[in-house]
């Protein structure tokens, strides 16, 4: 991907005061791309969402919008819907995106709801279901062209069908050259976006393509005679275990330490290549052991 970086986080670091939120952070997001930022809760994902809208300051390191430090100005430019939405409970949806459209001074026609919505001209937004009133949210993020977007955990309580759409505007927004810069939990979410960052404790413990991620990585495999027996025994050896089928998946643990945690039960254990979301548990568990 080519094209200035829209937004540039270099050795970002943000402490509260003993405790380290966020530390030496680096991260690019550029024109048409989309960038997944993924953590688990408490990883430091919206502390350093805070520090690029410049709502927050860093300790140390530098952030950049469009190539300067953010300002009301470069913040014009960006579209974010946080986690709480930032919407007017007591508004419409339609007042909702006058008054942004006001706020930013953007142009006629911007405020104008898309289709979708329109049945909801009416209701408070307060009164809508979490799916809708993220849409609102989105239609006012993107409401003034912004050529970056900043979207945090923008599909969390949204059903399949509902994430569905909101991917197909990202993807939409992106296409016509906007960066997009998105937190989310879902795994599966993850394949939608270019290159993905991967957080632990507060540091970039990946980055790249999801396959570029997942590499060489790989899981024990357990076939039991009794997967139940099986099951009980490595979660007590403090293992995570997943069901697939009858066999047992269990990420970050050498297959050594799972027939020792098995002890005298009738099982074969193999590898496999691993699933994202299990070499996003292994990444974690070590980054939580380094920190
Ligand atoms: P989630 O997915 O739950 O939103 P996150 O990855 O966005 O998590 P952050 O909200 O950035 O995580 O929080 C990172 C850590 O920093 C947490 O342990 C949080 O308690 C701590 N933290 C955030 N803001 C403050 C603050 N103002 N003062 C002290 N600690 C804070």
């Amino acid at each position: 991907m080519t094209g200035r970086p829209l937004a540039r986080c270099a050795g970002v670091t943000r402490r509260f005061g003993d405790f380290v939120a966020v530390r030496g952070v680096d991260l690019q997001v550029r024109p048409g791309e989309i960038v997944g930022l993924l953590g688990a809760n408490g990883a430091g994902k919206t502390t350093l969402i805070k520090m690029l809208l410049g709502l927050l300051g860093t300790s140390d390191g530098t952030v950049e919008l469009f190539g300067e430090p953010p300002s009301r100005r470069t913040r014009a430019r960006i579209g974010y819907v946080p986690q709480t939405l930032g919407l007017y409970d007591d508004l419409t949806p339609a007042e909702n995106l006058r008054f942004t459209a006001a706020a930013y001074g953007s142009g006629s026609g911007s405020s104008d709801l898309p289709a979708p919505l329109r049945r909801y001209a009416r209701e408070v937004v307060g009164a809508l279901p979490l799916g809708v009133q993220r849409r609102v949210a989105f239609a006012q993020a993107l409401s003034h062209r912004p050529d970056l977007l900043i979207l945090d955990e923008p599909t969390s309580g949204v059903d399949p069908l509902g994430r569905a759409e909101l991917w197909d505007t990202i993807a939409a927004a992106a296409e016509a050259g906007a960066g997009v810069l998105v937190t989310t939990h879902y795994m599966e979410e993850a394949g939608e976006c270019g290159r993905l960052v991967v957080m632990a404790d507060g540091a970039v413990v990946a980055s790249g393509t999801v396959s570029e991620i997942v590499g060489r990585s790989q899981v024990a495999v357990v076939e039991a005679e009794s997967w139940s027996a099986a099951f009980d025994a490595l979660t007590e050896a403090g293992l995570r275990v997943a069901l697939s089928g009858r066999a047992l998946r269990v990420p970050g643990a050498a297959p050594d330490r799972v027939r020792q945690a098995l002890g005298d039960l009738t099982a074969g254990v193999r590898v496999a290549p691993a699933t994202l979301e299990e070499r996003f548990f292994e990444l974690v568990a070590a980054g939580g052991e380094e920190a």
